[in-house]
């Protein structure tokens, strides 16, 4: 019998990670802060150098209903600051505090970070 392959499975496979090569590219930015991945910027010391900074965007998965066939709604792709916000969110607003699960819907209103737990 297949054992039926785990989220971290997944994410090691080829078919995850040419979909991902596919939604990042150098100019590809966050889709909810907007920070782009590579972008040169002048550092201070040496008057007229330019760098690259690198922030590194997540794909992440609004849905997980058709895993290995995803659809274009299924993933956002976000900066690892906002993802882990999303997340943080996430679990907030599942302690039942007011406060949290506003703050949560308003965050899934603008993201649209329609989060469904991984059905069985
Ligand atoms: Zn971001
Ligand atoms: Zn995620």
């Amino acid at each position: 019998m297949k054992k039926p392959i785990t989220l971290k499975n997944y994410y090691k496979t080829k078919h995850w990670r040419e979909l991902r090569r596919s939604y990042v590219s150098d100019t590809s930015c966050c889709a909810i802060c907007g920070v782009v991945r590579r972008e040169k910027y002048k550092i201070g010391k040496k008057k007229g150098s330019w760098k690259p900074k690198v922030r590194r965007l997540n794909l992440h998965h609004k849905s997980y209903d058709n895993l290995y066939c995803e659809k274009e709604n299924d993933l956002i792709l976000v900066c690892t600051r906002c993802h882990n916000l999303g997340h943080a969110l996430e679990l907030a607003s599942r302690s039942g505090v007011p406060i949290f699960q506003e703050i949560y819907s308003f965050f899934k209103a603008s993201t649209q970070w329609d989060y469904k737990r991984r059905q069985k």
